[in-house]
């Protein structure tokens, strides 16, 4: 049987906490009819936190992920947690604080894309650091200008906003997805495009902060060579 989770990080990516239903549980992981924990996927971490019962007592979460249908999404549980019951009402709580470094962390890659010229082939975002794999044949890439120009449009600041296109829209305009190895999911009939003002516009499905003034100064650490054609150009907190 499957089921449909509503997923409210997706409309809000700044929910905290948030009551759900719980639909189905095993010794797995627990289904919600809603969530707010992102399900790991386009190289973001799925979110840990808990889940708090009826009784008062806490179920920890351990990390999210998509389910073996569309639409599912399973809140993995620890080893030997007893699942709670179909019908259970439980108080959402993620770990904020994971998730803010990674929402700013992510939300800094996107602005790597409008520093860094080229194709992006790969990448993954951590909580303290983050990589992209660019596809540039052969081009030399200067460490010290891309951390002073990516630092600079930080500092200034410029809103995130999400806006939706149709699937058509989408394959006639190629240039709004970077990441060739990672194709928006097709099929739903419309794809969220994340607007940078003035900086960048792609399609993404992950969570971002609401302005990139929020992500703070960051360093380039290493730029390496990965292959024929890649360069991996990896950043961390300041
Ligand atoms: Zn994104």
């Amino acid at each position: 049987m499957s089921h449909s989770t509503r997923e409210l990080f997706r409309e809000d990516a700044y929910l905290k906490t948030h009551p759900a239903t719980v639909l189905a549980a095993d010794e797995r992981g627990v289904i919600l009819d809603q969530t707010i924990f992102y399900a790991m996927g386009g190289g973001q971490p799925g979110d840990t936190g808990m889940l708090r019962l009826p009784d008062g007592s806490a179920l920890a979460i351990v990390d999210t992920r998509r389910g073996a249908t569309a639409g599912e999404i399973l809140h993995l549980t620890a080893r030997g947690a007893a699942p709670p019951a179909p019908g259970t009402a439980v108080t959402m709580e993620i770990d904020w604080q994971r998730r803010h470094r990674l929402m700013r962390m992510h939300t800094c890659l996107h602005v790597l894309t409008a520093v860094v010229p080229g194709p992006v082939n790969g990448g993954s975002v951590r909580e303290d650091s983050g990589r992209l794999d660019f596809d540039l044949q052969g081009e030399r890439l200067d460490r010290a200008e891309i951390e002073t120009r990516l630092n600079e449009l930080l500092a200034r600041g410029a809103a995130v906003t999400t806006e939706w296109v149709g699937e058509e829209e989408l394959l006639a305009r190629p240039e709004l997805v970077k990441t060739m190895s990672v194709k928006p999911p097709m099929g739903f009939g419309k794809i969220r495009l994340l607007r940078i003002a003035g900086i960048d516009l792609q399609a993404c499905g992950g969570t971002h902060v609401a302005d990139i003034a929020e992500i703070g100064p960051v360093l380039v650490t290493r730029i390496e060579s990965k292959g024929k054609q890649n360069r991996r150009v990896s950043v961390a907190f300041a």
